[in-house]
């Protein structure tokens, strides 16, 4: 009885069990088609990274003696779909039964099991071995409770695993979280380490796309992708991040600035969600690493980190179990607008918006907060409808992938899935903006006007977005304070606000 065992394109972790020795009747089946789904377009890097590492992946297993067949994105028998090429792989090697690994996709988890019953195919379902937790882990956690708050999560996590505590189990440095020593401006006294350079040659691959005609976003210089590709790379990655970077992640991780797109951050996020390296060896060598560093390194800074890692990532793989596949279609304030065109060219006046989308286009990468307080802050303070912001944030980041892009964004950045992931929606006007980041400061609009002819368009867009979703928001105890400002605001002020955010409502594709 012969095995097809399917390797997803995220499924790349070369240290899983499957692989400790070549089985004979097993063969392992590769195929190129764009991640996860078909009706978005990629960005460039991200295809060829994931392809490449699939590459890479499947050059390894072979050199250790396994079997293997690789469609190529423009192979001729490749016709970019699962059904359809899994029948195809099956036949030729006659194998009976399919091998594959729990996939982090909803649909296609669903899309595997129907495929084994339609086909009559015997299904040998394995582990990915790669997350601290089950899928069900955090529905487990939270059973009985109301709300999902990932705090009590990643403390329970820390115990659970043994994580930055001391012998009396209690959390090392005496805090659980050192946000209050965090997330500090960036005004140049330290110096932006620069990146590693990897520069892996994809143009091969790049031809292979052009030829099956995928379709894709964004630029790269295909000689030279500086995303890693394999274990090794990774691992360089990891250890580049901690000499160069750790020292000052935590307190710049929420700023932002014109001067640099990477800052202090680890861009380990693409060879994590494709698992080329596992969050437990990240964690493990980032502790390691500070035991050895404590005079450089402190407690706040690598507790910033792995909460990132042990907690906010583990809980939105959590959140994806628990609520697909509802949460795909949550519209919680009925937002409707279509994403304006500047999302896709970086062509608006808005200095941040104008940064942070031109370096998504020519990086595939933006870190957190531009994430969330740029380019999603903007969205939902304009209304647009989160299918929309779904499908851009899904295609243009390097590490999107469905289950961790669709809890960042229709969650925590959307608020549409009504408060499971954010206990209040994420939205500022132009005040936070200016206190993280140099992007105001020659701007075309003026950060301190709510209203007049250049006055920031997150200001009056902020007040109105409270107050066209009063009935929705006003007894969220969060954010009770900004209702009471409105409250005390003259009513000639609250209308001029009113009349400017509709103005930029009108015409949102000309800011
Ligand atoms: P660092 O800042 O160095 O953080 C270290 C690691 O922590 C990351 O590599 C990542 O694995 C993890 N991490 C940090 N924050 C989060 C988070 N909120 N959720 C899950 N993991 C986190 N992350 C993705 O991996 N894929 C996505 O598709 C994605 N979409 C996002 C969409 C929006 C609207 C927002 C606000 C955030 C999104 N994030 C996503 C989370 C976060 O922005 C990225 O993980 C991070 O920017 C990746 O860069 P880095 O590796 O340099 O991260
Ligand atoms: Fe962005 Fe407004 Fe600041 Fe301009 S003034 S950079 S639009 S927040």
């Amino acid at each position: 009885m012969k095995t097809l065992r399917l390797i997803l394109s995220d499924q790349l972790n070369s240290q899983h069990s499957w692989f400790q020795r070549p089985v004979s009747d097993v063969v392992y089946g590769f195929m190129e088609m764009p991640p996860e789904t078909n009706t978005v377009k990629h960005h460039v890097q991200k295809l060829l990274a994931t392809f490449a590492a699939m590459r890479a992946l499947a050059t390894q297993l072979r050199q250790a003696g396994h079997s293997v067949e690789y469609m190529a994105i423009d192979a001729p028998h490749n016709q970019h779909q699962l059904d359809k090429n899994l029948v195809w792989l099956m036949n030729k090697h006659q194998a009976t039964r399919l091998g594959y690994m729990l996939p982090d996709n909803y649909q296609l988890d669903t899309q595997l099991q129907t495929f084994c019953e339609h086909h009559s195919v015997e299904a040998e379902v394995a582990d990915t071995e790669h997350f601290y937790t089950t899928r069900l882990a955090l529905q487990q956690f939270f059973q009985g409770k109301k709300q999902l708050v990932m705090e009590p999560f990643y403390r329970h996590m820390r115990r659970k695993h043994q994580i930055l505590l001391d012998e009396d189990s209690k959390p090392v440095g005496g805090q659980w979280n050192f946000d209050q020593e965090n997330r500090k401006k960036w005004r140049g006294e330290v110096a932006i380490p620069s990146l590693l350079r990897l520069q892996n040659n994809c143009s091969d691959i790049k031809k292979a796309l052009d030829r099956a005609n995928i379709p894709y976003i964004g630029t790269v210089d295909a000689r030279a992708v500086q995303w890693p590709i394999t274990r090794a790379q990774a691992l360089r990655t990891l250890q580049h991040f901690l000499a160069t970077s750790l020292a000052h992640f935590g307190t710049y991780q929420d700023a932002m600035t014109t001067q640099s797109w990477h800052l202090f951050h680890s861009h380990l996020s693409f060879a994590l969600n494709v698992k080329l390296i596992a969050p437990q060896e990240v964690v493990d060598t980032t502790i390691t690493y500070w035991h050895k560093h404590q005079a450089t390194v402190t407690i706040a800074q690598v507790e910033g980190f792995v909460r990132q890692i042990v907690g906010w990532r583990e809980f939105m793989r959590g959140v994806y179990w628990a609520y697909m596949p509802d949460y795909a279609t949550e519209n919680y304030f009925g937002h409707t607008h279509p994403l304006p065109q500047y999302y896709w060219t970086g062509d608006t006046k808005m200095r941040c918006m104008q940064h942070a989308i031109t370096q998504s286009l020519s990086q595939a990468y933006a870190h957190h907060i531009q994430r969330l307080m740029v380019t999603g802050n903007f969205a939902l303070l304009a209304g647009i409808h989160p299918d929309a912001v779904d499908a851009w944030y899904l295609g243009i980041y390097i590490d999107a992938l469905q289950w961790v892009e669709i809890t960042n964004t229709r969650g925590m950045s959307q608020f549409a899935d009504g408060g499971i992931v954010a206990t209040k929606p994420y939205v500022s006007g132009a005040n936070y903006i200016h206190k993280m980041s140099d992007y105001c400061s020659g701007c075309y609009y003026d950060r301190k006007q709510r209203h007049g002819e250049r006055a920031c368009p997150f200001n009056s867009l902020y007040w109105h977005f409270f107050m066209r979703h009063r009935d929705l928001l006003q007894h969220n105890q969060r954010v009770s304070l900004v209702y009471r400002l409105i409250e005390k605001m003259p009513s000639a002020e609250q209308k001029a606000i009113v009349k400017q955010a509709a103005h930029y409502l009108a015409n949102l594709d000309k800011l």
